[in-house]
């Protein structure tokens, strides 16, 4: 018998509804014989309000016992889910966090997972139940409630997944699966059968939303079978796999843009060593997450800066480099948010040159100037102007013939 681990989404579990169409796959797949747990997120829409609710008393909020709050969204669906199931004649059981226990760090809000018992699941299981784990949650050592952080429930399935040593982790969404790019931007997006983890890092990290960043991770440190899919339909995923695992490596597997970024340069500093450590210190005690960053060769002694971070930080990230403006002898500080991070990412890039030119070539052709640019072993990022961004996109899903390749 093999062990599934279902994980569904806000949207999925957005109403009653839908929550009876989540039993209805997860007791078929129990029914083919296989033992199931499920991992839910909170009905759509709520972690927000309990954000919003807590904000509008004190902003921040106190870290604990917002994690106290925003944990009970997914204790909701999980007890709905089982409920539903039961009322349908099927055995299933409801686990919170701690109750698992999912252990985790004693960071509040952005909790790591540490370890996740699997006896209790183990022993349901074998009794015939179909096993419901709020996702989201876990306990620190002090056994107080933590959460993973925003999306974390991709997280906790994909740890549920590894600590039962589980055959399969899908993860279904309001989505078919990985596409080659945001089908919004254009309709000649293909959804990818496979993708690499390596791939598909980059990608969440460019800026494609469909998976937890650290459920990848995860996944590929555990070797956990991935499967991203529609909740809605059952229309084949996207298998995340292992890159050997892929007979032949595309070039160019997606094209990605993020506009939520902001870039800041802090113009004019002494080129000598410890600058720039100052400079990301200084940001680094902020938690500010630093992107793409990029020096100049110095004339005379003197460089500049360009860095990018989330727009959300601009404000503080400027404070912050106008603090450090003096010391450091640097004549100005200047920051914009009118930017647009585009990306190509491809593991066959290994192997292939020539890759970048192309991309250059491609957003010259439509007369998109390059602002700064950024790569890595398996992708190539260009910041240009915000209102370029889709048509680059477009343009660049054609010239690496994303639409094509199967
Ligand atoms: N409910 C949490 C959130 O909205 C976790 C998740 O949905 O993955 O971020
Ligand atoms: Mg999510």
């Amino acid at each position: 018998m093999a062990i599934i681990v279902q994980k569904f989404g806000g949207t999925s579990v957005g109403n009653l509804e839908r929550i009876a169409n989540v039993a209805r796959r997860v007791a078929r797949c129990h029914d083919e014989g296989n033992k199931v747990v499920v991992v839910v997120s909170a009905m759509a829409g709520e972690t927000d309000r309990l954000i919003d609710m807590a904000k509008s008393i004190k902003n921040p909020p106190n870290e604990r016992e917002m994690d106290v709050l925003i944990s009970t969204g997914e204790q909701v669906s999980i007890a709905l889910l089982a409920i539903t199931l039961d009322a349908m004649g099927y055995k299933a059981r409801s686990y919170c966090g701690w109750q698992i226990p999912i252990a985790t760090d004693r960071a509040f809000t952005a909790a790591r997972v540490t370890d996740v018992g699997a006896e209790q699941v183990l022993k349901d299981l074998n009794d015939g139940y179909i096993v419901i784990v709020a996702g989201f949650q876990g306990v620190d050592p002090d056994g107080n409630i933590t959460t993973l952080g925003r999306g974390g429930s991709d997280t906790s399935a994909v740890a549920v997944a590894a600590g039962l040593k589980a055959d399969l982790c899908e993860i279904y969404t309001d989505v078919d699966g990985v596409y080659t790019t945001d089908p919004n931007i254009t309709n000649k997006a293909r959804k990818l059968h496979r993708i690499g983890h390596e791939e598909m890092l980059e990608m969440a990290s460019a800026g494609a939303k469909v998976l937890h960043i650290r459920a990848v991770e995860l996944a590929m440190n555990h070797r956990v079978r991935l499967v991203v899919r529609s909740s809605f339909n059952d229309n084949e995923g996207t298998l995340v796999t292992e890159e050997n695992a892929l007979m032949e490596k595309e070039i160019v597997s997606g094209v990605t843009c993020n506009i939520k970024e902001a870039k800041v340069t802090i113009a004019g500093l002494k080129d000598q060593p410890g600058v720039a450590a100052q400079v990301f210190s200084a940001l680094a005690d902020a938690h500010i997450v630093v992107d793409m960053i990029v020096q100049n060769v110095s004339a005379d002694g003197i460089t500049d800066i360009t860095f990018t971070i989330p727009q959300a930080d601009l404000v503080k990230t400027l404070e912050l480099c106008e603090k450090v403006k003096e010391p450091l002898g640097a004549r100005a500080v200047f920051g914009s948010d009118d930017i647009a991070k585009v990306s190509i990412i491809g593991a066959g890039m290994r192997s292939h040159s020539g890759v970048a030119a192309r991309m250059f070539s491609t957003l010259a052709q439509e007369g998109i100037n390059i602002e700064m640019i950024a790569t890595s072993e398996i992708k190539i990022s260009c910041v240009i102007k915000k209102k370029y961004a889709e048509l680059a996109v477009r343009a660049l899903h054609d010239a690496f013939g994303l639409d094509k390749v199967g």
